[in-house]
């Protein structure tokens, strides 16, 4: 069972440092062997890359961040087929 609600939240996202327009979305490419984790961004505008411990964009809310669902399916283990 699951409650749904609506909650105000922030949006956080990575803007670029080399356009300054562009935002960072995650590559799929993760290394999972660093401490923090590293995932690998790039640019939406100038496809600069940058690496982060965490996948932008990120939401806010009650001091405490969370990462997309989508964005965690990277780390399982092993790759699952799709159904
Ligand atoms: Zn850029």
């Amino acid at each position: 069972m699951f409650s749904k609600s609506k909650v105000e939240c922030e949006k956080i996202e990575a803007i670029c440092t080399k356009c300054k327009k562009g935002v960072y979305r995650q590559t799929g490419n993760v290394d999972k062997e660093a401490n923090p984790i590293v995932f690998e961004h790039k640019c939406s505008e100038c496809k600069a890359i940058a690496d982060f411990s965490m996948v932008y964009p990120v939401l806010k809310y009650r001091d405490k961040k969370f990462m997309l669902a989508d964005s965690v399916r990277f780390l399982s283990s092993s790759p699952k087929p799709d159904v």
